[in-house]
């Protein structure tokens, strides 16, 4: 197949023109995701570029020009760039932008000497071929074993793109002659019409594979931000229950014990009533912090409303969670109240899921019930301590409470 240099001019407008509205369309659509947001706008850069090639090559001129070639260097450092951000590896911006400086001068430079626009050409075929690999191998590198419908997609696109680039570099490297017309559209020539295709074939691959990308991380990103009680960081009522309803499957399967802490922080009213919910609010986030601080990694935090936690301990029994209550105790006794007023205290009760045949819901609700028992008798015996509820369901005699902890400079 061999197609007349119009014809390809032609075709290459309408295709950056679609790319470049696309493109510009998603620097918008993309903007919750700084990667998506640099690939956008290095695509909306490379669109321009491959635009003014075109018109340049449909008007008979020829020639690229520095700012078209200025345009197509930045347009993939912005892509090779949002590639190093995505897949948070140092994206040095300092250092892109020091280079991206360095080329363009390069090009305004070779621009003004005899032969420049073929000079120009060499050095952006060299320069995107650079950054095609390294582009590439980032991808290659970071992406392995990770699980995207996107990054195939962009490596391959990357590949195809090295692939054109290294082609066009060649090109650009013969001798000026009477082909110069060629020089621009090199793959216009008679042995390289089948080329025009693959730029075009690897924008679109790379344009949807980077949209895919950014649109991944940004559904992952509000999912896990659908979980998350924002005030605390904790896990929100929602995510702590389904958390719970696994754990007592896997309890169901293994027989392993589990156990439940329901953490209720004492007169907290007052703190909002005396200083208002700014101040409440920064209580909350220490307390929230000394609990993720004293949980094992195993174990499971979450708000379950108000200033009301609850940690679930996987292969852990109500006396071993007894070491969690304590360390909770002695970190809560040490945040300091504002206005001066003492230290904050919270009360617990502590319960280990027992029980026979159920539904996942049935359990789960019974060892919460049984927690929050446990709870109120911490708070009807003083506060600042905790509760088991096995002490409460059948009282031993001589040892008729199980608050280990004594009273220390609660509130009020
Ligand atoms: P007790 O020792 O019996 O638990 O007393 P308390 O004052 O902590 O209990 P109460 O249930 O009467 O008060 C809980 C307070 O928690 C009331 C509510 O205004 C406050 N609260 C709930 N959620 C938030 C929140 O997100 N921020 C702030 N600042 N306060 C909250
Ligand atoms: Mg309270
Ligand atoms: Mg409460």
């Amino acid at each position: 197949m061999h197609l007349d240099q119009q014809t390809i001019a032609v075709v290459m407008m309408v295709f950056f023109c679609s790319t470049l509205v696309i493109a510009a369309g998603l620097v918008f659509a993309l903007r919750a995701s700084e990667a998506g947001r640099l690939w956008a706008s290095g695509h909306v850069l490379a669109s321009g570029a491959g635009l003014a090639l075109a018109l340049s090559a449909a008007t008979g001129t020829l020639h690229l020009g520095t700012p078209g070639a200025g345009a197509f260097v930045i347009g993939w450092l912005l892509i090779y760039r949002g590639v190093r951000v995505y897949y948070g590896v140092p994206a040095y911006p300092g250092a892109l932008a020091g280079a991206a400086t360095i080329v363009l001068a390069i090009l305004v430079a070779v621009g003004g000497l005899p032969g420049g626009p073929q000079l120009v050409l060499r050095v952006v075929y060299g320069v995107l071929a650079l950054l095609s690999l390294a582009t590439f191998a980032t991808l290659a590198r970071a992406g392995r074993g990770r699980r995207s419908i996107g990054a195939p997609l962009v490596l391959v696109a990357s590949l195809v793109q090295l692939a054109t680039q290294l082609a066009g570099f060649n090109h650009a490297m013969r001798p000026a002659g009477a082909d110069a017309a060629p020089m621009i559209l090199f793959f216009a020539g008679p042995a390289g019409s089948a080329w025009m295709l693959a730029p075009l074939i690897a924008t679109l691959l790379g344009l949807f594979g980077f949209t895919v990308m950014a649109m991944e991380q940004i559904v992952a990103h509000n999912e896990s931000g659908a979980r998350v009680d924002a005030l605390t960081g904790l896990l929100n009522r929602g995510a702590l229950e389904m958390s719970a309803l696994q754990l007592v499957a896997r309890w169901q399967r293994d027989g392993l014990p589990l156990s439940c802490l329901v953490i209720d922080i004492d007169y907290f009213k007052q703190v909002n009533d005396t200083f208002g919910h700014h101040a409440g609010d920064a209580v909350l986030r220490e307390v929230a912090h000394a609990l993720d601080n004293s949980r094992r990694a195993s174990d499971v935090a979450g708000r379950y409303g108000g200033e009301e936690f609850c940690i679930l301990c996987p292969h852990t029994d109500e006396q071993q969670a007894t070491a969690l209550a304590n360390r909770i105790l002695r970190k809560v006794r040490a945040i300091a109240l504002p206005g001066a007023q003492g230290f904050a205290s919270v009360s617990i009760g502590v319960a280990q899921l027992r029980g026979g045949q159920g539904s996942k819901e049935g359990l789960w609700r019974a060892l919460f019930a049984d927690a929050d028992r446990a709870l109120y008798h911490a708070k009807e015996h003083g506060r600042d301590r905790y509760v088991l509820a096995s002490s409460m369901a059948a009282p031993v005699p001589g040892h008729a409470t199980a608050m280990l902890e004594p009273v220390a400079d609660s509130v009020a």
